[in-house]
């Protein structure tokens, strides 16, 4: 099948991208390709500059008094309302805190004290695991409370959705295939049934445009160390409609979600609105990490940025397909680049081999267990040379069988 791109067509389409500013906010290291940022973003300058700040200046010079001279305190609402304006939430409805994973355990118990009487968990067996094991987690403390799964109990999620059901936990892109979610019209579904929908955005905050208030979301979590950039580990946001913020109580009533954190009162009272979902002090220097990445999506256009996007994976399934198809590669991703969030995986006998071999000739993705490979696609600091350079090693390691070389078989803990 002949390539509807030359080199001379792409290098046209990165010399036009109204994004290409971006890329020179980033570092990347000479001689890789970075296809990996949905797992781990890019680091930046205004992320090191942040980091020594917080570090030298404030914990170094000021210590305690930086709690409030510097602004700590505030810190995790303040970036709330930045995450906010990336995923369509108005102000004082988004905190950044904890890990994704804990605020799932604080969302799904929160939406089941909002619906008393219904004991039902609703959930995608191809759901990223640790929201599984999550709700798996919040079911054992509340006997009586069951867990259903779309891929298991049925096909689709919306066949599980009753009068029982008092939440539906879903994943707006799927980590694995990248398949994308109708917000809006699902979570429609879901307050139909008279139900509460948690959105996991973390393969969607910052890869394309979300707007939660639009979609009426009651809850959504995320990560900010993928699309976001905000470095290894650092905290997760949640967010949650104001409409629910009078009736929210989640079980992990640490201090910082008091409303007097420092009057030290033997007895807990919620603070007001989506303060309530802290739990306890968080990781300064990971927050201000986080700042610094947030100061490079000031001023991106999200419109831009999915344009950009489709782009990026439309053409990278176009040349995988053209060059490599005969060795068996086999697309994992829709075609249909509405229903696509901002990767693309293709399976393979041979994934892990497959992929060690290009992680050596400087093109990381990564791999999913039993035969993925995975490629993320951020129009930030990808560029459509990225694309074809990237395509144009993978048809040498098939074409050579260089994968087939022993060391690439080694498994490490980290995939
Ligand atoms: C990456 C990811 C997580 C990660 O959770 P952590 O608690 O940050 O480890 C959770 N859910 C989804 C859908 C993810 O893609």
């Amino acid at each position: 099948m002949p390539n509807r791109h030359d080199l001379a067509s792409i290098e046209t389409m990165d010399a036009t991208d109204p994004l290409r500013a971006f890329r020179s906010r980033f570092v990347l290291p000479d001689g890789v390709i970075y296809l990996d940022g949905n797992s781990l973003g890019a680091a930046s300058p205004a992320v090191f500059a942040e980091l020594q700040k917080a570090a030298t200046e404030e914990w170094g010079q000021g210590l305690i008094r930086s709690w409030n001279s510097a602004g700590w305190f505030d810190l995790p609402l303040q970036l709330g309302d930045r995450i906010g304006r990336l995923v369509g939430a108005a102000k004082g409805q988004t905190v950044v805190a904890d890990t994704t994973s804990i605020n799932i355990y604080k969302a799904l118990h929160a939406a089941l004290a909002l619906r008393p009487g219904r004991s039902v968990i609703v959930a995608e067996s191809g759901s990223f695991p640790t929201d599984l094991y999550m709700a798996e987690g919040v079911a054992s403390t509340r006997p009586g409370t069951k867990l259903r799964l779309e891929g298991v109990d049925a096909a689709s999620i919306e066949e599980l959705i009753d009068e029982n059901t008092a939440v539906v936990l879903v994943n707006h892109v799927n980590y694995k295939t990248g398949a994308l979610r109708d917000m809006e019209g699902l979570t429609g579904k879901i307050h139909a049934a008279g139900a509460l929908a948690i959105w996991d955005l973390c393969h969607s905050a910052g890869a394309l445009p979300v707007d939660l208030d639009a979609a009426k979301a009651d809850f959504a979590v995320g990560c900010t160390y993928k699309y976001l950039n905000g470095g290894p580990g650092s905290p997760a946001f949640v967010y949650a409609a104001e409409r629910h913020h009078a009736g929210i109580v989640q079980p992990l009533s640490g201090w910082w979600a008091h409303a007097r954190p420092f009057a030290m009162e033997v007895n807990f009272a919620g603070g007001e609105g989506i303060r309530r979902f802290q739990c306890g002090t968080q990781p300064m220097l990971s927050l201000r990490a986080l700042k610094g990445a947030l100061d490079v999506w000031d001023g991106v256009d999200m419109q831009a940025l999915r344009h950009k996007s489709i782009a990026l994976t439309d053409l990278f399934i176009e040349l995988v397909e053209a060059r490599c198809g005969k060795h068996g590669v086999a697309l994992e991703t829709t075609r249909d680049s509405e229903r696509r969030g901002s990767q693309v995986s293709f399976a393979h006998a041979n994934a892990y081999e497959v992929m060690q071999a290009l992680i050596e000739r400087g093109v990381i993705g990564d791999f999913r267990a039993p035969s993925t490979m995975r490629f993320g696609f951020t129009p930030l600091y990808t560029s459509y040379r990225d694309v074809w350079q990237a395509v144009a090693i993978l048809e040498e390691i098939l074409d050579s069988g260089w994968w087939k070389e022993p060391r690439f078989a080694v498994r490490s803990a980290v995939t």
